[in-house]
């Protein structure tokens, strides 16, 4: 697989790197990292990583603006994105010459004339190192550095259940061939505002936790404006509530006025959730889930349903 990819690679002069709408540092590390990677083993190829900017994630990179209709003869690169609807910046992925997915999501949509998807990787920046491992491809350190930030990000510091041996032996050869200053990088990733610690006090003290092993909390444009943060701001929270002795799933709903929809971003330590965030307009892997509904309405009915996964769970898992 990998060495196809390569060949495609090589084969075109000119190569758009997509992700997923709303990057984390996976989509863009990932993204990013592979841009450097190409230029690097062949600078004379044009390539460029698309997607809306992230001000929140600016440290990891700057992103490319181009002009769709210009590039329908190049090679589209998907990353980090299970489904057509989700991908920033591309109108209709059947316009361009070749496609190639890589994802570590379930998948959702089939695409890609190579469609490499495995789920039990890490993290897409994983799986782009790995692409480099095996095959002519080569690496500098500022590539290695945004794989990094990305990997460390999508397995929470390494936490999460799918940090495996190969994650572990593949980050070490990273650190060794490029000599990054890895402790150095965890202040951009982990540096938080007073204001977003504020709110996880909030989140902390207000969590609703059923009887059942259900954590979850409304957070209301009211609740943001008196923190003073914004609607993803909780999103970037979900993580630090992983090990709750009480808590099985847990689910945070927060208002996004200027959207007009309601974020919701869902974790488990043990019930699969992703199946049923799927139904309400959302999904993402087994333990981390994501959706947007278009109001507080279907809270009630999401909150029923992960309640009922975790009851479930509880009687199979005594
Ligand atoms: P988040 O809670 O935003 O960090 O998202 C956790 C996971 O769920 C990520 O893998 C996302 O790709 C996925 N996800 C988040 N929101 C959605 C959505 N609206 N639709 C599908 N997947 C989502």
């Amino acid at each position: 697989m990998e060495k196809t990819i390569y060949k495609k690679i090589k084969e075109f002069k000119k190569i758009i790197i997509a992700r997923h709408i709303g990057a984390d540092p996976d989509a863009l590390g990932s993204s990013i990292g592979l841009r450097e990677i190409i230029k690097e083993t062949f600078p004379k190829k044009e390539v460029y990583a698309i997607g809306t900017t992230s001000s929140k994630f600016k440290y990891m990179g700057n992103v490319d603006k181009i002009k769709e209709e210009d590039f329908y003869d190049a090679l589209l690169i998907v990353l980090d994105t299970p489904d057509l609807k989700r991908i920033d910046g591309i109108k209709d992925i059947s316009k361009y010459k070749y496609v190639i997915k890589i994802d570590h999501h379930p998948a959702i949509d089939e695409f890609g004339d190579i469609s490499w998807v495995d789920d039990t990787e890490s993290s897409v920046c994983q799986m782009i190192i790995e692409l480099v491992y095996s095959t002519r491809l080569k690496i500098n350190k500022y590539a290695a550095e945004r794989l990094f930030m990305g990997l460390v990000s999508d397995t929470n510091r390494f936490l999460f259940y799918y940090t495996t041996k190969k994650t572990m032996s593949l980050v070490s050869k990273l650190i060794n061939d490029t000599g990054i200053d890895f402790t150095n990088l965890y202040d951009d990733l982990y540096a938080r505002p007073l204001s977003e610690i504020r709110l996880q006090g909030y989140m902390y003290q207000n969590l609703i936790v059923t009887e059942n092993g259900l954590g979850y909390l409304k957070i209301t444009d009211e609740i943001i404006k008196k923190f003073e943060v914004d609607p993803a701001s909780s999103g970037n929270l979900v993580n630090n509530f992983n090990n709750i002795n009480e808590v099985l799933v847990w689910v945070t709903f927060s208002e996004d006025t200027k959207q007009n929809q309601i974020r919701v971003n869902a974790r488990s330590r043990g019930p699969v959730i992703n199946k049923v965030l799927e139904r309400y307009n959302g999904g993402g892997h087994k333990f981390a889930s994501g959706a947007r509904l278009k109001d507080f309405e279907m809270m009630k009915d999401l909150v029923k349903d992960l309640d009922e996964l975790c009851k479930e769970y509880k009687k199979n898992n005594k």
